[in-house]
């Protein structure tokens, strides 16, 4: 029986690895949940789950909280996430909170000792020196939720020790993919919020359209497999089928391939190094009949190369690259700006805010406002 922890349990990837602990209840048992204002999503859960503690980051005061579900420890703000973290018995923590919060939980899971199953981008993207370098120290690897580092992670169990040359990053190009320039710097919210594989959030579908998500995850990808950007290739894969590659020296390249569903990447975390029954079938080759694999176009979507720029510039670069994104991302949804100024604002903030420092949590803060400043200016 593995005990687990889920941060940001009423999101996305919070209510998908809840139903694979609901499949295998031999297996996990659930003694903390968080969420951030979805507090009826959550109450349901822990009525359903019974953890020892449950948390609602954006608060609640004891009155609020059902006769029922009074059995488990309730806390707020913070100090939630901090004891959901760090301050149960559960051996996995898994961090799916959206945003830099994420860094704090990862670095107090890995502090105590837990394996962390990292669902958030942030941590790494903005701290991936300090996560990397603790998890080093504390001897737990983390464990890539994210689909294309869970299969470079996959691939990498079959390499026998070997390093990759290379990896191979796929990218479905999203739903602007075909379009020309013009007609993409008018893109409207709704149009960027039409995926055609993956069903996520709000934000991260933006990304996706602006392929924001795949310079953020070659920052991913550079502190999870340790290997520099100029050897992470995009290769755009507009069906999702493959998930990512690794190449070896010897020309041989290995892939992960299955259908477009988050489950698989959860249970492997989840269960590594087995594997589960996710309830996803493999995808049907022969249905499929042909992947297509194209090179991504740098002048339509410049966010990838700003990322290669924002790791080649070091520092806090990848925090401002990521926390302008976000303010430029909150100010298009709301139609304050076209969808071409997202990456005009991300190089600005750039431009602005070169040579910051991220030598720690508190620097890599600082950096965050400061850049958010600037896109909102
Ligand atoms: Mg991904």
């Amino acid at each position: 029986m593995k005990k687990i922890a889920i941060l940001g349990s009423t999101g996305s990837i919070g209510t998908q690895a809840l139903d694979i602990c609901r499949r295998h209840p031999d297996r996990y048992r659930v003694v903390a949940l968080t969420a951030r204002g979805s507090r009826d999503k959550l109450f349901d859960q822990v009525r359903e789950f019974r953890p020892e503690m449950a948390g609602l980051t954006e608060g609640i005061d004891s009155s609020e909280i059902p006769e029922d579900l009074k059995f488990c420890r309730w806390m707020t703000g913070k100090e939630a996430l901090k004891a959901a973290a760090a301050e149960t018995d559960a051996e996995q923590v898994l961090v799916s909170i959206v945003g830099i919060a994420g860094l704090q939980s990862v670095m107090d899971a890995l502090e105590a000792g837990k394996q962390v199953l990292l669902a958030n981008k942030e941590a790494l993207v903005t701290g991936g020196h300090l996560v990397t370098d603790m998890a080093r120290r504390k001897g737990k690897p983390i464990l890539p939720v994210d689909s294309e580092h869970s299969a470079i992670f996959q691939c990498l169990q079959a390499a026998g020790g070997n390093r990759p040359e290379k990896i191979l990053l796929t990218a479905s190009g999203g739903p602007f993919r075909t379009w020309d320039r013009e007609r993409i710097e008018k893109a409207t919210p709704a149009e960027a919020l039409k995926h055609p594989n993956w069903n996520m959030g709000a934000k991260i579908t933006v990304d996706s359209a602006s392929m924001f998500n795949k310079g953020l995850e070659i920052m991913e990808a550079r502190w999870l497999f340790d290997m520099p950007e100029d050897r992470i290739q995009v290769v755009v894969h507009p069906e999702s089928i493959v998930h990512s590659a690794v190449v070896f020296r010897d020309g041989a390249v290995l892939a992960q391939l299955g259908l477009p569903d988050m489950r698989v990447p959860i249970g492997y975390a989840m269960a590594y190094p087995e594997r589960l029954e996710t309830g996803v079938k493999e995808p049907d080759l022969f249905a499929l009949g042909s992947l297509t694999f194209t090179e991504p176009d740098e002048e339509k979507f410049p966010a990838l190369r700003l990322a290669r720029e924002a790791l080649r510039a070091g520092g806090a670069a990848c925090t401002v690259f990521n926390g302008a994104n976000e303010e430029a991302v909150a100010a298009f949804l709301r139609e304050e700006i076209p969808f071409g100024e997202i990456a005009r604002r991300v190089e600005k903030a750039l431009e602005a805010l070169a040579g910051l420092k991220a030598d720690s949590i508190g620097e890599i803060m600082d950096a965050d406002r400061k850049a958010r400043e600037i896109v909102r200016k």
